[in-house]
C-alpha cells in the first residue's frame, strides 16, 4: 500500500482474502465480536490445545497414571518441544530448553553467567527493560554481594557503558513498553568485543520475527511460551545456552532432574551433560501439551510471511490511527522505521487507562502499560487487517464521544 492510496475497509478485507496466512486464523479459538489485539500478552488458544490438554488429562493421566511418564512420553516433552523452540529462535540443534517460567531461567543464566566471568561483576541492561529482568538481576547482585550489581543505561548508551568490568549484556530484543527491537548481531558483537557476555529475553520476539541466534553470536537466552508462541496462561519459558558454553556453564539451582542420571538417586549432584542440565524439577506436563499445539504452529507458519504482515499490519494500525485518530491527544510511541520495531503499536495518552477500560468494553481488547501506554498487540497468525481497520474505529469514537470519561472505567483491577 503506498502513501497516498486511500485506504477503506472493503481494501483491507480484500487483503484479507488474498492474505496467505488467512488459513491459520481457524486454528485458533477467537469469541465473535472481539478484535484480539493482546497476543504480545496472552496468545489465543489453539483449537488443538483445548484437545489435547483433553487427552493428556483424560486418558494419559486419568488412565495412564504414572505410567504414562514412560508409557506417553511426558519425560520426553521439555527437551522435545525445547528443540523446536530452538528452530524457531534460529538456535544450534541442543541448544533450547523448555522449563520454569522467564523470570526463573534469567536468575539462572544470569548466575551461570556471573561464574563464567569471575572478576566482572556488572550485569548491564536497559533502563526501561521489563521489570522482571531488572528485579531479577538486582536480587542476585545482592545474593552475591562484593560489588556486583545491575546497571541500567538509555539503549543509545549501552555500547558505550561496555566496560571491562561487564559479566552479561542482559538485553530484551523487543521492548515490550515501546515495541523497539534491537539488533542483536550488533550489540552482541559489541558485547564480545569487549568479553562481555550477551543474553537476550526473547519475550516479545519468539514467534513474531525472525530470529537467528547462532548467526548473531548469542551467548544466552530466555523467552516466553504464552505470548506469540500461543503456550497458555502461564506456559513454562524456554531458555537457550551456546553450545560452546555447555561444557563449562554451571548452573545455580542444582534439581535432580538436571542430574546425569536423575534415577540413579545419587546422593551427590552430578550435572546432565549439555542443555540437559539447564532443567530443575519435574516440569508442568498439561501446560506443556498446550504449549506444544501453540509451537507446532508457530513451526508451520513461514516466519516471513508472519513478519511482512506484521510489518503491514504495525503501519496501517499506525497510519489509521493517525488520519482517524488526530486531535485527542494520542501519540505514537512505536518507531517507525519497520527494521525497529517488533510486532505492536503503542500510543501514548495520559488518559490511557480508562481509554483502554472503554476499547475493552467495546470489544477491543489491548493493554495499559504504567503509566500512560496504551498497547496493542499484533499477531498476523490470526489478526486480519479490517479488525484493525474496526478497532480504530472504535478508538476513535470513544474519543470523539469522550466516552471514556464514564467513571466506571476509572477503576483500577490487579492485571492490566
Ligand atoms: C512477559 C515477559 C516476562 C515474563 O516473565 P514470567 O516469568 O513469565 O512472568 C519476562 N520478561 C519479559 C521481557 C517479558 O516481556
Amino acid at each position: 500500500m503506498t502513501a497516498d492510496e486511500t485506504i477503506t475497509r472493503e481494501g483491507l478485507a480484500a487483503r484479507d482474502v488474498a492474505d496467505p496466512l488467512a488459513r491459520f486464523r481457524d486454528r485458533f479459538v477467537l469469541p465473535a465480536g472481539l478484535v484480539y489485539l493482546d497476543g504480545n500478552s496472552l496468545g489465543a488458544m489453539p483449537r488443538a490445545a483445548a484437545r489435547r490438554v483433553g487427552e493428556v488429562a483424560g486418558r494419559e493421566w486419568a488412565e495412564g497414571l504414572i505410567r504414562s511418564w514412560n508409557d506417553a512420553g511426558w519425560i520426553d516433552l521439555a527437551p522435545r518441544i525445547g528443540e523446536k523452540i530452538g528452530r524457531i529462535i534460529g538456535a544450534a540443534p541442543a541448544s533450547t530448553m523448555v522449563a520454569d517460567s522467564t523470570s526463573v531461567n534469567l536468575f539462572k543464566l544470569l548466575a551461570a553467567a556471573l561464574r563464567l566471568r569471575p572478576g566482572r561483576r556488572i550485569i548491564l541492561s536497559e533502563e526501561g527493560n521489563f521489570p522482571t529482568d531488572l528485579y531479577i538481576a538486582q536480587g542476585l547482585a545482592a545474593l552475591r554481594g562484593d560489588g556486583h550489581e545491575l546497571r541500567s543505561v538509555a539503549a543509545a548508551d549501552i555500547p558505550a557503558a561496555l566496560d571491562e568490568n561487564v559479566a552479561v549484556m542482559m538485553l530484551t530484543h523487543v521492548n515490550y513498553h515501546t515495541g523497539a527491537m534491537h539488533d542483536m548481531a550488533a550489540l552482541t558483537a559489541q558485547a564480545h568485543a569487549r568479553g562481555a557476555l550477551a543474553l537476550w529475553d526473547l519475550a516479545h520476539s519468539a514467534g513474531a520475527v525472525p530470529l537467528a541466534l547462532a548467526a548473531a553470536g548469542a551467548d544466552l537466552a530466555v523467552g516466553c511460551g504464552y505470548k506469540f508462541l500461543n503456550g497458555g496462561p502461564g506456559a513454562p519459558a524456554f531458555l537457550h545456552v551456546a553450545p560452546a558454553l555447555q561444557a563449562q556453564i554451571r548452573y545455580p539451582i542444582t534439581g535432580w532432574l538436571a542430574h546425569a542420571a536423575p534415577f540413579a538417586f545419587e546422593p551427590g549432584f552430578r550435572p546432565a551433560p549439555g542443555i540437559a542440565a539447564a532443567a530443575v524439577g519435574t516440569p508442568p506436563v498439561l501446560s506443556l501439551a498446550s504449549l506444544e499445539c501453540g509451537v507446532d504452529i508457530a513451526l508451520e507458519a513461514p516466519i516471513d510471511q508472519v513478519r511482512a504482515k506484521s510489518l503491514a499490519q504495525t503501519a496501517l494500525f499506525m497510519r489509521l490511527v493517525e488520519e482517524r485518530c488526530a486531535g485527542h491527544g494520542l501519540a505514537i510511541v512505536t518507531p517507525r522505521d519497520g527494521q525497529r520495531r517488533g510486532s505492536q503499536v503503542s500510543l501514548r495518552h495520559e488518559s490511557a487507562w480508562p481509554i483502554m477500560q472503554a476499547l475493552i468494553a467495546r470489544g477491543v481488547i489491548g493493554d495499559f502499560r504504567a503509566p500512560d501506554v496504551l498497547r496493542f498487540g499484533i499477531t498476523p497468525l490470526y489478526l486480519r487487517h479490517a479488525e484493525l481497520w474496526d478497532a480504530v474505529e472504535v478508538l476513535r469514537d470513544i474519543l470523539a464521544t469522550g466516552a471514556w470519561r464514564d467513571p466506571r472505567y476509572e477503576a483500577r483491577r490487579a492485571v492490566t
